[in-house]
């Protein structure tokens, strides 16, 4: 079997707080996304096939915040932001501020494929889902009441929250996202949000940006962030990323550690992120307490974790 390496996040945070319930919840999610996808990398499908449908699956768990359960903005909408990249021909699709889309990272791959440009937002962007005929979802298919009780507190704190914020009365987390490395060598990531609960209308995260939130490219690396995504955006992570790997020449577990102290020193950057790079081998790195993730690579059996 040729090798191929795939990993998953459902965001990062301070995971202390939740149950162990809760907290068995998240991995058993994790547990179920990680398995379907290494069988689809098995049966040789592409890693840009792979982060899709890892990421329609995560999206489709109310546990999350993307798809179904992503956050609420500060007029209790959601607003999401997603996007996708095929590391082989460096083609990529992003789209932000949409409301309707069950699944946007379908849309940011529709983009992709079927547009000349890269990314849409809003209007234009719903035109385009209703064009395409992407199944859409009423708003009572995202809008859940943990997340109308979670605006309302951090609306009577008068702050921006990350789903997965300090916070003990916050009950649900995170931004999803997949990095693939397929058995052709071929990198591809996918990133969806909610953004952050309580967030201005209009406010585009790092998720639908490319090369902050996500990135891909054969050349160095697939990468998926997930945290405050302001941070994220000033400090071009990803790209950042990829960057260590191609111009200095590290590994994963190098580049992912240069990456945090970076993001950390330069921006006080609150988050993590997954990567594969250009050899298959895995990495990540987190300023935050805990971050969601599985891994799996060809010949070992899947890993999933919370903490550090
Ligand atoms: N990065 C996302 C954003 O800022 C939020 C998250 O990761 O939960 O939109």
């Amino acid at each position: 079997m040729k090798k191929y390496a795939l990993i998953i996040h459902g965001g990062c945070g301070a995971l202390s707080q939740f149950s162990e319930k809760e907290q068995k919840a998240f991995l058993k999610s994790l547990e179920k996304v990680i398995k379907r996808g290494e069988r689809f990398l098995q049966k040789g499908e592409k890693a840009l096939d792979v982060v899709e449908k890892c990421v329609k699956l995560l999206e489709d768990d109310p546990i999350f915040n993307a798809g179904k359960g992503s956050v609420l903005n500060e007029e209790g909408e959601v607003e999401m932001d997603a996007s996708i990249m095929c590391g082989k021909t460096m083609n990529t699709g992003a789209v932000a501020g949409v409301k309707s889309a069950k699944n946007p990272i379908t849309v940011a791959r529709r983009i992709m494929e079927k547009t000349s440009h890269v990314f849409l937002i809003g209007e234009g962007a719903e035109k385009f889902i209703r064009k395409e005929k992407i199944e859409r979802k009423p708003a009572s298919y995202f809008i859940l009441p943990h997340r109308v009780a979670q605006l309302k507190k951090v609306k009577k704190e008068g702050i921006v929250l990350l789903d997965h914020d300090d916070n003990k009365k916050n009950t649900k987390l995170g931004t999803v996202g997949a990095v693939a490395y397929d058995i052709y060598g071929d990198l591809a990531a996918a990133t969806s949000t909610g953004g952050m609960s309580n967030k201005m209308i209009g406010r585009i995260g790092d998720s639908a940006l490319i090369g902050c939130g996500n990135f891909a490219d054969n050349k160095s690396a697939g990468v998926s962030c997930t945290g405050r995504g302001e941070d994220f955006i000033k400090a071009a992570l990803s790209r950042r990323i990829a960057d260590l790997v191609e111009l200095k020449g590290y590994k994963a577990k190098k580049a992912s550690k240069k990456a945090t102290q970076y993001f950390k020193e330069r921006v006080n950057g609150y988050g993590g992120f997954i990567m594969i790079d250009r050899k298959g081998n895995i990495g990540e790195g987190l300023t935050t307490e805990g971050l969601i993730r599985a891994y799996v690579k060809q010949g070992k059996k899947p890993v999933c974790k919370l903490f550090k």
